[in-house]
């Protein structure tokens, strides 16, 4: 329920109560627009984590939720690479450390219930916020305004809408853009592990012939795991024991972190792409999954979202400054500009990476193996690998 008297008009209606929806709805409510957020309760069944990249905890931080998110979430000094392909080009372990770029760290991983439920409680209280546990229903999208309606029967409008309502999003499909979808032959199975041995802040990354087998700290003794599987093998995982299943993945671990136990139900991800045509439309802008979806591989998907919602930020203010209708054509069209290198470029990094560990053909695994290699042995190289990984363009920046 909205906290606040409903305006005749909004400045800005943000639909979504995932992560996307709320750092947006919580970034352009403190920049001044006056906002409404339209968010059912989060599923509390997921049992993801996030980890997240400088730039990203840059924003939470600015939006003041930083301090509670990082109480709940384990701070990641060093990432290493494994090559566990066994196959005939295998690169040698690479580590890429945080301290290498004079840095504490590069990043926290947080469960996504605790980000969440942190993210709905600064919502709640966001002055320039009305929230409304409320899903929309229907969309239409008029030269002067948004006008949404509610499944509790209310109709807003807004000058602007974002849509941040996911994969499948009303809005983009009320407004007419088209997307591209496509699949991977992969399932994730995703859950999160206790286990003997202390994980020091190290993220591993096992690459295997069916994709990655990631164990990313969280707070303790306990790591999440994303392993990558053909659905076949990710159906007889989740078929397994308890028991079965925690020696299984212990073997395929090789032991680094002792023995495990589980500590989540084991849930699977199918892992699939999608590009929105357009970001924008009349009166609406997307971000996050409603924009962009790719597989979990190298933590790339929430952080993406946040660099859309700090442009979308950077552009709505820009447009104030010159006293210029924010929800405009040609402020949406600014918007458009300023996303799609970085969507384009994100998207096809994980994609080229996901398919060089499933190619068979052995040249594309020779240059994935010698990349690794030589990222390993040349210090500037994987700087520039480090910094690129967190944040797009910073090591073509002066300084950088
Ligand atoms: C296994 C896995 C691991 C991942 N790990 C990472 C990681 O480490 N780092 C990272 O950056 N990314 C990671 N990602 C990606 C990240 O989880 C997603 O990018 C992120 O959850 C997307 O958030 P979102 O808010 O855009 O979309 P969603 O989380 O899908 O939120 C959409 C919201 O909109 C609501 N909604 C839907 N329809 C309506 C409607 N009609 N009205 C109102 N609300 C509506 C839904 O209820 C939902 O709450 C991972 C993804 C997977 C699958």
């Amino acid at each position: 329920m909205a906290q606040k008297d409903q305006p005749d008009i909004y400045d800005i209606a943000i639909v979504g109560g995932g992560p996307s929806g709320r750092i947006a709805a919580l970034a352009l409510a403190q920049a001044g627009f006056a906002c409404a957020l339209f968010a059912p309760e989060p599923a509390k069944t997921d049992g993801r984590t996030t980890a997240l990249w400088q730039q990203s905890i840059d924003l939470l931080r600015e939006t003041g939720v930083w301090t509670d998110i990082e109480a709940n979430a384990a701070p990641l000094k060093k990432m290493r690479m494994i090559d566990a392909t066994g196959r005939l080009f295998r690169a040698p372990e690479v580590t890429f450390d945080s301290a290498e770029l004079g840095m504490e760290v590069f990043g926290f991983n947080i469960l996504n219930s605790e980000l969440n439920a942190v993210l709905q409680t600064y919502c709640d209280q966001q002055d320039n916020l009305a929230t409304y546990a409320e899903s929309v229903v229907g969309a239409t999208f008029e030269p002067d305004a948004a006008r949404l309606t509610t499944a509790g029967g209310r109709t807003v409008s807004a000058r602007l809408a974002v849509a941040a309502d996911g994969r499948n999003s009303l809005l983009r499909e009320s407004a007419g853009i088209e997307v591209k979808r496509w699949s991977y032959p992969q399932v994730a199975v995703v859950l999160n592990l206790e286990h003997r041995l202390p994980h020091q802040h190290v993220s591993t990354e096992f690459h295997t012939a069916t994709g990655p087998f990631t164990l990313v700290p969280l707070p303790g003794r306990q790591s999440a795991l994303v392993c990558v599987e053909t659905a076949d093998g990710a159906e007889a995982m989740l078929a397994m024991a308890p028991t079965q299943l925690e020696r299984e993945l212990e073997r395929r671990a090789h032991s680094i972190l002792g023995a495990f136990k589980l500590a989540s139900e084991p849930q699977s991800f199918p892992l699939s792409g999608m590009n929105a045509r357009s970001l924008v439309g009349q009166r609406l802008a997307l971000v996050g999954e409603t924009a962009h979806v790719f597989p979990p591989i190298g933590a790339q998907g929430l952080n993406l979202s946040l660099r859309d919602i700090l442009d979308l930020r950077t552009t709505l203010l820009s447009a104030r400054v010159r006293q210029a209708d924010h929800g405009g054509q040609a402020v949406l069209a600014a918007y458009e500009n300023k996303r799609r290198g970085d969507i384009r470029t994100r998207t096809n990094a994980v994609d080229l990476l996901n398919r060089s560990l499933l190619t068979s053909f052995l040249p594309v695994q020779a240059a994935r193996s010698t990349g690794l290699y030589l990222a390993g042995k040349i210090g500037p190289l994987r700087r520039i690998l480090m910094r690129e990984g967190m944040t797009p363009g910073s090591s073509l920046r002066p300084g950088g």
